[in-house]
């Protein structure tokens, strides 16, 4: 895939590109980079660490995958985003490590959408609990910005465009109830290299692509 002419389109959509740049070394993060490409996204921390130090400090760190809290500490000095809130428990350490670093770090509630079973993220009831919390009230080192999600890995179009208008919705739910002043609160955070072109159909403001930029992964 032509990144530049992939840049080109999804600018005019107003939708920012993460490249994903997890399994491949930080020559080919480089190389991506020279085309102009500054957000990338990474599911590891330990490796978004290793490629923070190794790499120009303009790049905008996104953390894509599944957070496990006693982790959070690792990135909490740069991370830009983090896409894959799932609790408040895990909020609430992102809170209190980004404080040690007088920093605000930007968050994504993630939402389960798919049929699988396997894939992480929250219910509109859980997401509407956390948000109601006296404890996600008081925390002042964490900003919301929007919702996340992935769909169902299938070639139904269908199906996977039912599960990004269900993430649509979810998000224009919250921003009604909670974040209607609040114009931080407006990134929907959908499509990877096989749906981001349905998943911008269906109001995606942020896509998460890597095969398509990179090539294939070696098995992780
Ligand atoms: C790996 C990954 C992507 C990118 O997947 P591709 O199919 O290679 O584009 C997007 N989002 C998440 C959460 C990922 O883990």
């Amino acid at each position: 895939m032509d990144l530049e002419r992939l840049q080109s389109f999804l600018t005019s959509k107003n939708v920012t590109l993460v490249a994903v740049s997890k399994t491949h070394p930080p020559e080919r993060v480089l190389e991506v980079y020279a085309g102009g490409q500054r957000v990338f996204g990474e599911n590891r921390p330990q490796e978004m660490l290793a490629k923070y130090d190794a790499l120009p400090k303009d790049i905008h760190w996104h953390l894509i995958g599944h957070l496990q809290t006693n982790k959070v500490k690792m990135i909490a000095p740069f991370v830009a985003m983090i896409h894959s809130v799932d609790s408040l428990r895990l909020l609430s350490e992102i809170n209190k490590q980004a404080e040690k670093y007088n920093r605000v770090i930007d968050c994504l509630l993630q939402f389960h959408i798919a049929e699988e079973e396997t894939k992480f993220g929250l219910d509109e009831d859980e997401a509407r609990t956390l948000l109601e919390s006296p404890e996600y009230l008081a925390m002042q080192n964490v900003r919301i910005c929007g919702v996340m999600g992935m769909a169902t890995f299938t070639d139904d179009t269908a199906l996977v465009r039912r599960e990004f208008k269900s993430l649509k919705r979810i998000f224009s739910n919250l921003k009604m109830k909670y974040f209607a002043e609040n114009e931080e609160f407006r990134e929907v955070s959908m499509g990877m290299s096989g749906d981001w072109e349905v998943a911008v159909e269906e109001g995606s403001t942020m896509v998460r692509i890597g095969s398509l930029i990179f090539g294939e992964r070696k098995k992780e």
